[in-house]
C-alpha cells in the first residue's frame, strides 16, 4: 500500500534526461519517492491511500532558496529606495538588533509559511543571530514542516569591508562566544526534524572575521561534516577591501582561509571576477544568485551565464524582506531568466530551462542534499509542489517549463509536500495557523519601528 499517489499531472521530472511526463504520476511511500511514471502504470501498479488528482496542474521538485533572512520577513519594506549604507546601518540592522526571541520568533514563522505557500521546499538561512532565539526557530522550522539549513552568524570582528564599526551594539558578537553557540546548536539541532533541519556556520563578510577565525570555521565545518555559507562580492566595496587589504581577489582570499568547496555557498557574488570562476568550478563550490536584491540595492548583475558557461554550480536565492521584498522564487526565477538577457544583449542567455535547474538541482547540490532532492526519481526523498495552469494568466500552456519560470508567480502553488508529507494542500497551510500569524506580524512589525522611531510609512500625504 502506498501512502501517496499524484496523478493526472504533467511532471516535470528535472531526472538526467528532463523528461516530462504527460498524464504522468508520482507515487510516495513514507518520505521517498516509490515511482514516476504515466499514471495509468503507476495506478495500475500501486493502491494509495491518498490520491491527489493534479489535472491540469504541473508537479515539480519543491524549489530550494539558498539564501533566506528569516529574521527579515518582519522587517519587510522597511527601508525602501535607500541605499545600502543607511539601508543596513540606520534601518536593517539597529531593527534586527532590537529583536527580543519572540520577535524573531514570529519572523520565522511568517517567513516559513510565505516559502511554504510559493513553493520553496527547502532553504538555507545564512545569517542566523543568537538574539533571534534559535532553538525556538529551530522548533518553528520542525513544526511548519519545510526543510532548512540554519547557519549560525559568525563573527569575531565588527567590520563590513573597509568600515570597521559597521555591525551596531545589539548585533554585535565575539569570535569565542559564536563558535561555542554554534557548536552547540550543531550538537543539538544537526539533522534534527527526521533530518529536515541541518546546521551551519554562517560567516560574515570580509571585515567581519579574522583569517584565523575563517580557518577555524573551515575546520570545525569539516570535522562536524557540515557547511559554510557568506555574502561574497555583494558590492563593489568587497573586492576593493580585500584588493587592498590582502591583495587578493575574493576567492582567493576564500581559498587562502580555506572556506572552499562543495560545502561552502557563496551568497550573490555579484563582483568575483572571471579569474575566479576556475577556483569556483575547480573546488565545486556554489554561488547563489540573488537578483532582486542586487537591483534593488543597486548592487550590480551577478556575472550567472558566464559563471555556469565556466562550470561553476550557481543556485537561487531570495535574500530578505527589506532587500527584495519578497520570498517568493518562481518570481526570483523570472528575474533570474531575463535580466542577464539585457545585460549581455542577448536572449538567449539562461533560458528558462537553465533557471529552473538553478532552483531546483543547483540548489540541492549547494545545500549537500544532492543526492536525496532537486529531481523526481524513484529513491530520492519526497519533496515536490504541484502549480496550477489554469488561471487565465498562465493559459494557454505551451512549454510548460518557460510558462512557470516567466508566467507564474508563488500564489499559483497549489499543493506543497515535503518529506512525504503534505504541508499544504488548496493553498491551505496545514502545520500552522496562518491567519493568527498573519494578523500579528501586521501588529508587531509596526510596534518594532515605533520602538526605534523610524517613520516607515507611506512618502505621499496621508489623510
Ligand atoms: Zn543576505
Amino acid at each position: 500500500m502506498t501512502d501517496i499517489v499524484l496523478t493526472h499531472g504533467t511532471v516535470v521530472t528535472m531526472n538526467e534526461r528532463r523528461e516530462i511526463i504527460r498524464d504522468g504520476a508520482v507515487a510516495i511511500d513514507g518520505n521517498r519517492i516509490s515511482a514516476v511514471g504515466k499514471t495509468t502504470e503507476i495506478k495500475a501498479s500501486h493502491r494509495a491511500d491518498i490520491e491527489l488528482d493534479c489535472d491540469n496542474k504541473l508537479i515539480l521538485p519543491g524549489l530550494v532558496d539558498c539564501h533566506v533572512h528569516l529574521a527579515q520577513a518582519l522587517i519587510r519594506g522597511c527601508a525602501d529606495d535607500l541605499s545600502l549604507v543607511p539601508w543596513l546601518s540606520e534601518r536593517v540592522l539597529p531593527l534586527q538588533g532590537s529583536y527580543s526571541p519572540r520577535e524573531g520568533e514570529l519572523s520565522a514563522k511568517l517567513c516559513c509559511i510565505e516559502m511554504i505557500k510559493s513553493g520553496t521546499t527547502t532553504f538555507v538561512e545564512s545569517l542566523l543571530h543568537w538574539k533571534y532565539g534559535f532553538n525556538e526557530i529551530a522548533k518553528v522550522v520542525d513544526a511548519t514542516g519545510i526543510r532548512g539549513v540554519l547557519s549560525k552568524s559568525m563573527m569575531n570582528l565588527r567590520g563590513y569591508a573597509d568600515q570597521p564599526d559597521a555591525i551596531p551594539e545589539g548585533m554585535a558578537e565575539d569570535g569565542e562566544t559564536t563558535m561555542r553557540q554554534a557548536l552547540e546548536m550543531i550538537k543539538k539541532w544537526h539533522g534534527k526534524a527526521d533530518n529536515r533541519i541541518h546546521v551551519w556556520f554562517g560567516a560574515r563578510t570580509p571585515g567581519g572575521c579574522t583569517i584565523d577565525f575563517y580557518r577555524e570555521i573551515a575546520e570545525q565545518a569539516r570535522k562536524h561534516r557540515t557547511g559554510i555559507t557568506i555574502h561574497l562580492g555583494e558590492v563593489k566595496q568587497d573586492i576593493d577591501y580585500m584588493r587592498k587589504e590582502f591583495k587578493m581577489t575574493p576567492m582567493e582570499f576564500m581559498r587562502h582561509c580555506g572556506v572552499v568547496g562543495p560545502h561552502v555557498i557563496y551568497a550573490h557574488g555579484v563582483w568575483i571576477p572571471q579569474k575566479d570562476f576556475k577556483i569556483l568550478s575547480e573546488t565545486n563550490s556554489t554561488v547563489c544568485h540573488c537578483p532582486a536584491s542586487n537591483l534593488k540595492l543597486a548592487s550590480g548583475f551577478a556575472p550567472v551565464p558566464e559563471m555556469l558557461h565556466a562550470g561553476v554550480n550557481v543556485g537561487l536565492g531570495c535574500d530578505g524582506g527589506p532587500s527584495n521584498n519578497c520570498y517568493d522564487m518562481i518570481r526570483e526565477m523570472k528575474l533570474a531568466a531575463i535580466v542577464h538577457k539585457a545585460r549581455l544583449l542577448d536572449p538567449e542567455v539562461l533560458p528558462a530551462e537553465h533557471v529552473l535547474e538553478m532552483a531546483t538541482l543547483n540548489g540541492a547540490r549547494a545545500t549537500l542534499w544532492g543526492k536525496e532532492l532537486g529531481s523526481l526519481e524513484s529513491g530520492k526523498l519526497a519533496d515536490l509542489i504541484v502549480v496550477d495552469q489554469r488561471n487565465p494568466h498562465l493559459v494557454p500552456v505551451r512549454n510548460p517549463v518557460s510558462n512557470l519560470v516567466y508566467t507564474a508567480n508563488g500564489s499559483d502553488v497549489d499543493t506543497v509536500i515535503i518529506d512525504g508529507k503534505i504541508v499544504m494542500r488548496g493553498r491551505k497551510v496545514k502545520t500552522i495557523d496562518e491567519t493568527e500569524i498573519v494578523e500579528r506580524a501586521q501588529e508587531v512589525g509596526l510596534e518594532v519601528d515605533k520602538r526605534l522611531g523610524l517613520e516607515t510609512g507611506p512618502s505621499w500625504p496621508v489623510k
